[in-house]
């Protein structure tokens, strides 16, 4: 239970709400900033404006998956005043406070670093990650099947990368009855996909391996599908980078050659809100949960 507990929520997307609930069903007290718009407000939150004052009692504050920008901007598909976390907002946070996001930008970091409030980056947490495996897994399914005129049964594609969101894949595209090729480097990952019944490649023979790729998905963070690669694939190739941004795709040569190309972030936000929510709401709340049991033994 998390009775007796200020969480503060600021900003955020559909994800968030599942966030909330679990708080409310916790018995934590809890505060919505920037959920102006927010049609249905939840029994036992309060919404507040983003001040000083609100911050000054709050135990954890939760931002969204990215937690601000360079400048401290705050997303709030809930709200269309701009929110803005300042040097203000952090000098008004207890230290006891622990700040929650997805992935922080330096802006955040070093606003938080100066006042040794601890910083708690979700998607850097690895059963996070492999719980959004799930839906990023289908929503690149979903795309991949959008923007082919094959079925994934029985085509050529190739996932670049073996981590989390590259395993759940393979294994996917597999149990459909693609002829799945992973690209990976180190020995024990390729050592892996062997186990798995998948054909392994090192990525350095990545050129000769596109040659007959139908989808390629990659999830390596890393210029890897360089003009090199690609001029090598079939115009027909469909390439679907799930990493981060800016992806590991020559974007501009692709279009060049005709390749289609698409950089698809954030899918689990899109394809599966709710699941996606629930995945945060139960790392999170067990998360808050230990932080204020450290805290009280720590008294
Ligand atoms: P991960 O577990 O860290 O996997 C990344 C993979 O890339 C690993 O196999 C890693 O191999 C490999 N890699 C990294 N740098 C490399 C390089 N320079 N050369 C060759 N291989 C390299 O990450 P993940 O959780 O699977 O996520 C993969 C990417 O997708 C990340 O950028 C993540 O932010 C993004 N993502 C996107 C979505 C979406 O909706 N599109 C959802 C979740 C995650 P080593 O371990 O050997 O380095």
């Amino acid at each position: 239970m998390l009775t007796g507990i200020h969480v503060a929520f600021v900003g955020g997307d559909m994800r968030q709400l599942e966030v909330i609930k679990r708080c409310i069903q916790l018995d934590a007290s809890v505060t919505l900033i920037g959920f102006d718009n927010l049609e249905s407000i939840f029994t036992g939150a309060t919404k507040k404006p983003l001040t000083c004052d609100v911050l000054k009692d709050v135990d954890a504050l939760v931002l969204p998956m990215v937690g601000t920008d360079d400048h401290g901007i705050v997303e709030s598909i809930f709200c269309s005043k701009p929110l803005q976390l300042v040097e203000e907002h952090a000098d008004a946070l207890p230290q006891s406070c622990v700040v929650y996001t997805g992935m922080a930008k330096p802006y955040l970091k070093a606003l938080l670093a100066k006042r040794q409030i601890p910083l708690v980056e979700l998607l850097d947490r690895d059963d996070v990650a492999i719980y959004n495996s799930i839906p990023t897994m289908e929503g690149a399914l979903m795309m991949a099947i959008q923007n082919t005129d094959i079925t994934i049964h029985g085509s050529q594609v190739i996932v670049l990368g073996l981590g989390r969101v590259g395993m759940s894949l393979a294994r996917a595209l597999h149990a459909l009855g693609a002829r799945v090729r992973v690209g990976a480097k180190r020995p024990e990952h390729i050592a892996r996909i062997y186990e798995m019944g998948i054909t392994p490649f090192h990525l350095s023979e990545l050129k000769q391996q596109v040659t007959n790729a139908d989808i390629i998905f990659n999830t390596i963070p890393h210029l890897i599908l360089t003009a090199e690669v690609i001029a090598q694939m079939p115009q027909s190739t469909f390439i679907l980078d799930l990493a981060s941004k800016p992806g590991g795709t020559d974007f501009r040569f692709a279009e060049r050659r005709g390749v289609k190309a698409l950089l698809a972030p954030g899918l689990p936000g899109i394809v599966a809100p709710k699941t996606a929510g629930q995945i945060l709401a139960n790392t999170l709340s067990r998360l808050i949960a230990e932080q204020c049991a450290n805290r009280e033994v720590s008294a």
